[in-house]
C-alpha cells in the first residue's frame, strides 16, 4: 500500500514536471515565432506553418534582391568602363579605388590601389585633389597630359562625395578638349590669316588713292600706273574673297556636284584655251598630250577649276624662273586600273621643308613670289577637296631649281554603260 502511494506520488511529480517543462518549452518557441513574425512584418500568434511559409518567401525575395543589387553593380561598372572620359574615384587618404579605361590610358599602370600621387603625372590635378580634399568643394581646371607621346587637353573636375559619416570619396573626371582647342586654335589661326590677306590689298588700295587725291593729277601716267594698281589689288581682293567663299562651300558640303562621266581630255582642252594666252605672255612653253578618251566619274566644271589651278601655277611659278628652259607639260594617261593627269614644269621647284605643307590654307613657299603672280594661297586647298570629292590621290614631287610634277590619281569608273551613254 505504502509502495503503491510512493509511486503515484513520483509519478504525479514526474508529469507535473514534465508538463511544466512542455509548457515552458512552448511558451520560448511562441516568444521566438512571435519576434521572427515581427520582424518579416506579420502578426504575432499567427500559425508556425503560415510563419514558415512567409519566411521561405522573405528569404527568396532577399537572395533575388541581392543578385539584382550585384548585376546593377556590375552594370554600373559597365557603364563607367564604356564612358570615354576618364574617371578615376580616390579614397579620402589618397589611395585609388576605380579607374575606367579611359582613366587607366591617361595614368601610370596598375593605378587601382595605388597613391593618386604615384599614378597621376600632372602637378596641376594633383593640387585640384588636394583643395578638394581641403575644402569639400567641387574643383574645375585645364590641364594637358601626355597621352601615348601625344599632348591631350582636358577640362578637369574633382567632385567630393560624402558617403557616410567616416567615408569620402573624390571623383576626377576628366573631358577631353583637344579636339575644341585644335579646331579653337585653326579658327584663330584663320581670323588672322583673312585679315592679313586682306589688309594688305586695302593698305595698297588706301595709299595709292590717297596719293591720287593729293596730287594734282597732271601727270597722267603717273595716274594710270596709281589706277592700275588700286584696279589689280582690287581684283585680287575679289579673287581671294571668291576662293575663300568657294572653298568653305566645298568643304562644307553645300556645293553641289553634278557627278557624271567625265573625259578628262575634254577637261584639260578647256583649261588650256583659258591658259595659252596667259602662257604666251609669260614667256612659258604649254605642251600637252592626252590621246583618245580618258573617262573619270566626276563633275565638269570642278575638275576643270582642279586642273586651271595646278596649270596656272606651273605656268605662273615657271614664268618666275630667272633663266633656262620654261615649259610646262600636261599629260593624261591610264595607268593599271587608274587615270593619272599628270602637269609637270621646268619652274622654280619647291623646298623640301615646305612640301609638307603645300595644301594649307594661305600657305606660301615665298609670299612675295606668290603676291608677284596674284596668288591667294588657297589654290592648292581648293584642288585638294575638289580631288578629295571625287576619290582622287595627288601626289607631287618637286627639285628646286629643277621643276615640279603634280599628279591627280582618279579611279576609272565602274559601270561599263554610263561610260558607254558618255561616248556617245
Ligand atoms: P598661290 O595662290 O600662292 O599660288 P597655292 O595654294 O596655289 O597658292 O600654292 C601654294 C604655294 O605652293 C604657292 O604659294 C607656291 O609657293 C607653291 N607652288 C604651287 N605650285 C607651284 C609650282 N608649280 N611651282 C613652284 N611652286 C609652286
Amino acid at each position: 500500500m505504502m509502495i503503491a502511494l510512493v509511486f503515484a506520488v513520483v509519478v504525479a511529480t514526474v508529469s507535473v514536471a514534465l508538463f511544466f517543462l512542455e509548457w515552458r518549452k512552448r511558451r520560448v518557441y511562441s516568444k521566438y515565432m512571435d519576434k521572427i513574425a515581427v520582424s518579416i512584418g506579420e502578426e504575432t500568434g499567427a500559425p508556425p506553418l503560415y510563419i514558415y511559409e512567409r519566411l521561405r518567401k522573405k528569404l527568396g525575395e532577399l537572395e533575388q534582391r541581392v543578385i539584382e543589387t550585384e548585376r546593377e553593380r556590375r552594370n554600373v561598372f559597365t557603364i563607367l568602363n564604356n564612358i570615354t572620359d576618364p574617371i578615376i574615384i580616390v579614397r579620402g587618404d589618397g589611395v585609388v579605388t576605380f579607374s575606367n579605361i579611359a582613366g587607366r590610358d591617361v595614368t601610370r599602370p596598375g593605378v587601382e590601389g595605388r597613391k593618386v600621387y604615384e599614378v597621376v603625372e600632372n602637378y596641376h590635378l594633383l593640387e585640384m585633389f588636394e583643395k578638394a580634399l581641403q575644402t569639400g568643394e567641387i574643383q574645375s581646371g585645364d590641364i594637358s597630359l601626355v597621352v601615348n607621346g601625344e599632348t591631350r587637353y582636358y577640362d578637369a573636375k574633382v567632385v567630393p562625395i560624402k558617403l557616410d559619416q567616416e567615408s569620402e570619396r573624390y571623383i576626377i573626371v576628366l573631358h577631353d578638349t583637344t579636339k575644341e582647342k585644335q579646331l579653337d586654335k585653326l579658327r584663330r589661326e584663320f581670323i588672322s590669316n583673312v585679315s592679313h590677306e586682306l589688309r594688305t590689298p586695302l593698305t595698297s588700295i588706301h595709299g595709292y588713292a590717297e596719293a591720287l587725291l593729293d596730287d594734282d593729277l597732271s601727270n597722267k601716267d603717273l595716274v594710270r600706273r596709281f589706277l592700275g594698281i588700286i584696279e589689280s589689288e582690287s581684283a585680287r581682293m575679289t579673287r581671294l574673297i571668291n576662293d575663300l567663299l568657294d572653298l568653305e562651300k566645298l568643304e562644307s558640303g553645300e556645293a553641289k556636284f553634278n557627278f557624271t562621266i567625265v573625259d578628262m581630255c575634254q577637261v584639260i582642252e578647256r583649261v588650256l584655251s583659258i591658259v595659252e594666252p596667259i602662257a604666251d605672255d609669260y614667256g612659258v612653253e604649254v605642251r600637252w598630250t592626252c590621246e583618245g578618251e580618258k573617262f573619270v566619274y566626276g563633275d565638269f566644271d570642278r575638275l576643270v577649276q582642279l586642273v586651271l589651278n595646278l596649270v596656272d601655277n606651273a605656268v605662273k611659278y615657271t614664268s618666275l624662273k630667272e633663266s633656262g628652259e620654261k615649259s610646262v607639260t600636261v599629260r593624261c594617261f591610264e595607268k593599271d586600273d587608274k587615270v593619272v593627269f599628270e602637269v609637270s614644269d621646268t619652274g622654280p621647284g619647291i623646298p623640301e621643308e615646305a612640301q609638307r605643307r603645300l595644301f594649307e590654307r594661305f600657305y606660301r613657299v615665298d609670299k612675295a613670289r606668290s603676291r608677284k603672280v596674284g596668288g591667294t594661297g588657297l589654290g592648292l586647298s581648293i584642288v585638294k577637296t575638289i580631288a578629295e570629292k571625287h576619290n582622287a590621290k595627288i601626289e607631287f614631287e618637286s627639285k628646286l631649281g629643277q621643276g615640279t610634277t603634280f599628279r591627280v590619281i582618279f579611279n576609272k569608273p565602274q559601270v561599263k554603260e554610263e561610260q558607254d551613254d558618255a561616248a556617245v
